[in-house]
């Protein structure tokens, strides 16, 4: 049996997948570069300019959290939806541009998706550490799993829940409290961990559980109030020196 530092023992490891076992961000800058020089060649433009309107755009689109609901379980309509407005506000309407752009961004950020560092091996000594493992993450059933078959990541886990296969996702209380009830065991005997600090910590606390944000973009701890402590970590393999076994 794990347990945390004041002693509180710990029965199931929830994980994260994006950005917490696979590294899903490194490759956004360059992906972006690419599809943004994709969109200002043919059309006169400055790819600087280009760029500057598409993180507008991801910035107004992913702020709301009913378009960041639909979008994530459809991303490819999502990024069409980005690109096709930040082209309209440079007052070039071209959706054929805008479907390849699309499509050239999901593959430039697919081809650069990878473990992060030294993650099967800490998913091993973890899943020896607690009694069960289960991974929660949110999106679309065949986005999601593809990642999880591109890994092998289901030999780890007791229990792999896909906001898309579920019908709830993280931050609402039945995603976490689903997880629980799959793996047997109470909220307050349960860690989630992950790098999203609204979907994966205060959703968590929220629901009774205990949790670890991951700070995998470096971000330092958030100003945030949270109902209750949580811990930081920088990785997962942080886990294993936070859960005592
Ligand atoms: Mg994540």
């Amino acid at each position: 049996m794990a347990k945390l530092p004041d002693g509180t023992e710990i029965r199931v490891l929830l994980l994260d997948l994006d950005d917490t076992i696979l590294d899903n961000r490194s490759g956004v800058r360059a992906a972006w570069d690419f599809v943004s020089e994709l969109l200002a060649a043919p059309n006169g433009l400055r790819a600087e300019a280009v760029r500057a309107e598409i993180d507008r755009v991801t910035d107004w689109f992913w702020s709301d959290s009913e378009r960041h609901r639909t979008g994530r379980l459809d991303l490819l309509a999502a990024r069409r939806t980005i690109l096709g407005r930040a082209l309209d506000a440079l007052d070039v309407d071209d959706p054929t541009l805008v479907d390849r752009a699309a499509a050239a961004y999901q593959e430039h950020r697919s081809s650069t998706l990878c473990l992060e560092e030294r993650a099967l091996e800490t998913l091993g000594a973890l899943r020896a550490r607690v009694g069960a493992l289960g991974l929660v993450t949110n999106g679309a059933s065949d986005a999601q799993r593809a990642k999880i078959d591109r890994f092998d990541l289901w030999r780890w886990f007791d229990h792999v829940q896909i906001e898309g296969e579920l019908g709830v996702g993280k931050p609402e209380v039945d995603a976490y409290l689903h997880a629980t009830r799959s793996l047997g065991a109470a909220p307050e005997e349960t860690l989630m961990a992950g790098d999203d600090f609204e979907y994966d910590v205060l959703g968590s606390l929220g629901a009774g559980l205990h949790a670890a944000w991951i700070d995998a973009h470096g971000r330092g701890r958030p100003r945030r109030p949270a109902p209750r402590d949580f811990h930081v970590l920088s990785s997962i393999r942080e886990l294993l020196d936070l859960l005592e076994g």
